[in-house]
């Protein structure tokens, strides 16, 4: 293979080439119905959605972030509040908890799983505390039977940032039904990907998903009936009916993830480097591919010089984030989650990546040490 040779961070273009006539046949009933808004595939997705993912209800919204904002909002925490959530997840995850007016409150994550500590959340609990917020991060699961128990001792809310985690298993149950409810993410590179934004929230409680419903309509239990200040924020049919397509593929796109990561393994061991830490109680469904290596802006420089494109899943952890400066944290204060931010860097990942493609990237890898 040459240097020349082009590895992109996800391919979505190879992906639409494999689906293509399904999504043309797909969108097309729904431009000739014009139905844009709320049309029959929405309905259709969300059942079909909430039973992938073994939930009674599912909410479509307009992305993962409302996803987050809208069910805090529902479940009535706001001002005054606090919610618990880790340091290193995505910046989403402490702006949906902000919008609210709550103040997101921190916790430092597994210096392996990278998931979130769950021995450093109680200390984390104050009175004032009014859910928590795991994230499985990278496409594992957070250990949730460790986080209900806190949650059921000290009266908590749970909402799962499953954003990253589509199809994920916790001891052989699918994410998304754990907690109150759960927040998943159809932006294109997810692993269950849009062809703009999206989100959903799954849960099976009747009346928080009729809840969710009105919130994402301005607030109306029935047309024009507008009992409190919800939002504008919903999942479009186009977008509903080119979901439906791409979750018939999504388990055997996972499937090769889990091939191209088992490559990634074999290769990375072979020459030196350690894969990332699976947790012992669930799946990975490897959103990204994580590693870490000491010398990581020489490392990263050299791939992109080969053709590699690589990425790097936070470089600045939330409390170091000048937005979040007004939260008061220090340097030093989650001590896994900054080491981490200096070390990791995420190697291409996507259903279409082939052996090929892991080896050119392993032994370009195997070059930079
Ligand atoms: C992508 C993501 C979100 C936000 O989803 P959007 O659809 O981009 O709004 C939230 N949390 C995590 C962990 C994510 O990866």
């Amino acid at each position: 293979m040459s240097n020349t040779q082009k590895i992109p961070f996800v391919d979505l273009v190879s992906q639409y080439r494999g689906i293509a006539d399904e999504v043309r046949a797909a969108i097309e009933p729904v431009m000739a119905t014009s139905r844009f808004i709320l049309g029959l595939e929405v309905k259709q997705f969300e059942q079909e959605f909430a039973g992938y993912c073994g939930a009674q209800y599912c909410v479509g919204v307009a992305s993962g972030t409302d996803a987050l904002y809208l069910t805090l909002c529902a479940l009535g925490i706001g001002p005054g509040d606090e919610v618990i959530t880790q340091a290193n997840t995505f910046i989403a995850t402490p702006l949906s908890i902000s919008y609210t007016g709550a103040r997101p409150v921190l916790v430092d994550c597994d210096p392996l799983t990278y998931q979130i500590d769950v021995k450093k959340v109680e200390a984390a609990i104050t009175p004032r505390t009014k859910a928590i917020i795991p994230v499985h991060l990278y496409g594992q699961p957070a250990d949730m039977d460790a986080i209900l128990a806190i949650a059921k001792r000290h009266n908590l809310r749970v909402i799962e940032d499953a954003c990253q985690a589509h199809g994920a298993e916790y001891r052989g149950k699918r994410v998304g039904a754990f907690g109150d409810a759960a927040a998943f993410s159809f932006y294109p590179g997810k692993n269950l990907g849009a062809y703009g934004d999206g989100g959903a929230i799954t849960t099976n409680s009747e009346a928080l998903a009729v809840k969710l419903r009105a919130t994402r309509e301005y607030g109306q239990a029935a047309k024009y009936h507008h009992d409190f200040k919800g939002f504008n924020s919903r999942l479009d049919t186009m977008q509903a009916a080119i979901l439906r397509v791409k979750l018939k593929h999504l388990p055997d796109w996972t499937a090769a993830r889990q091939r191209a990561a088992a490559a990634y393994a074999t290769a990375l061991q072979r020459i030196g480097v350690e894969p990332p830490r699976q947790v012992s109680y669930g799946t990975h469904v490897w959103h990204l591919y994580i590693i870490q290596v000491a010398n990581r802006a020489k490392v990263q420089e050299q791939l992109t010089a080969a053709g590699v494109a690589t990425g790097i899943h936070y470089p600045i952890p939330v409390h170091l984030q000048k937005v979040y400066a007004d939260l008061g944290y220090k340097r030093g204060a989650f001590p896994a989650a900054e080491a981490a931010a200096d070390r990791i860097l995420s190697l291409p990942m996507f259903p279409e990546l082939t052996q090929e493609q892991v080896t050119y990237v392993v032994d370009t890898l195997q070059r930079c040490a």
